[in-house]
């Protein structure tokens, strides 16, 4: 995993691609696509003091003068995942009148959860989470199979990198649920974490502060060159919980909220929203991040005791704009400090409503045949698997 999934294995392709079209083989070269997620480019964008609109035109740049193709962004993904995760939600909510599923929904973004949840709490938990796939593997969908077609290549002929706040979404590409048979290729070919991308540029003796600038790709036709860079759909790490809860209070409650009460309980990685309706509580919603507010939410479930309808769940302290991928404190710099200016480029750009995104429209009737064709799900689900034993690393991890 360490070899196949790091900035080695990212030369190593784009080498035997100049090799390919030096000795007259164009025809066999891989088409290489980098997909970043915001919170690597705000981590890059803190480190070279950058705006993150300047970040993504200057990281485009670099890793197109290395070889690659295209350079996307994966909130254009995320919109999906958030779409999805609302759709579920209240049809989850629904059935649960009826007891026909499972309440609360537990959020599925991050893979630390993820692997905690299969390897210790095995099948109990499972069906409470989420089954909407992660930003990053939507994003391998659309590029190995909306993308390959677009282009005209078959999945295998395309070699797609993501750049990551974690070393965790490296465990999360490499699970079997997101390998093509067919093609005998994954979704995602290969996860940099933020800190692997500055090692490249100071590999190449590039400051991205002093880097060629380039425009930024689109994955149709023009259409939403720079949305998904300058427009986001909000949270540090999910932000699923803000659209799932105003989605739900719409759909089930016809309440329109335009912002949403926190109340924060054992700290701030802890915090909940409620929705009362002729003053009874109807939805109730929570953030938990980090391992001790998770294992609170899990024992309550196991209790039978869990008063939530919808958990954002996610590993890191803080979120993953905190993840353990991304680009550390200069010497003498204080964690806290990087943070909060992490924290604070993430949150510089607008949010929007992901179903406002007009290439989403678009994707969802040409690509996906609907919101509920058997496509939708192939392509914007998966499952989850109990495993018996914790392997080492992890149980030393948690
Ligand atoms: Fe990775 Fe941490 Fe984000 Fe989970 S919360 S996806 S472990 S960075």
């Amino acid at each position: 995993l360490i070899t196949q999934q790091s900035q080695e294995e990212l030369y190593r392709v784009l080498q035997e691609n100049r090799h390919l079209q030096e000795t007259g083989k164009g025809d066999q070269i891989k088409t290489v696509v980098v997909s970043m997620s915001p919170q690597s480019r705000a981590s890059l964008a803190a480190k070279y003091k950058l705006t993150i609109i300047d970040c993504a035109r200057r990281i485009t740049g670099f890793f197109k003068r290395l070889g690659v193709h295209y350079v996307f962004d994966t909130t254009f993904a995320r919109n999906f995942s958030l779409i999805e995760s609302c759709h579920e939600f209240v049809k989850r909510y629904k059935d649960a009148e009826t007891e026909k599923t499972s309440i609360p929904m537990l959020a599925s973004a991050c893979p630390g959860w993820i692997c905690y949840a299969e390897k210790t709490h095995g099948s109990y938990i499972l069906p409470y989470i989420s089954t909407t796939k992660s930003p990053q593997q939507i994003m391998g969908s659309i590029v190995k199979d909306f993308l390959s077609g677009q282009i005209k290549k078959l999945p295998n002929q395309i070699y797609h990198v993501t750049v990551m706040p974690c070393y965790d979404k490296k465990l999360e590409a490499s699970r079997s649920d997101f390998y093509n048979d067919l093609y005998k290729t994954r979704d995602v070919d290969c996860v940099l974490s933020s800190g692997e991308v500055e090692k490249m540029l100071v590999k190449e003796g590039i400051s991205l502060a002093d880097s060629e600038e380039s425009e930024l790709d689109t994955l149709c036709c023009g259409v939403g060159r720079e949305e998904g860079i300058l427009n986001h759909s909000g949270g540090g790490s999910g932000g699923y919980l803000e659209h799932v809860f105003k989605f739900a209070a719409r759909e089930l409650f016809d309440q329109t909220l335009d912002t949403l009460e926190y109340k924060t309980l054992r700290n701030q990685d802890f915090q909940e929203v409620t929705l009362e309706a002729n003053g009874k509580p109807v939805l109730k919603m929570a953030l938990a991040y980090g391992f001790r507010n998770i294992q609170n939410v899990v024992q309550k479930i196991k209790r039978g005791k869990c008063p939530y309808h919808f958990v954002e769940i996610m590993a890191c302290p803080s979120g993953c704009n905190n993840g353990g991928g991304q680009i550390r404190p200069e010497d003498g710099e204080n964690a806290r400090d990087r943070l909060a200016s992490v924290n604070e480029l993430y949150s510089s750009v607008h949010c929007i409503d992901p179903r406002t995104v007009q290439l989403i429209e678009i994707m969802y009737r040409d690509w996906l045949g609907g919101q509920n064709s058997g496509k939708t799900r192939l392509m914007l689900h998966t499952e989850y698997h109990a495993v018996e034993k914790m392997t080492n690393a992890l149980a030393i991890k948690w």
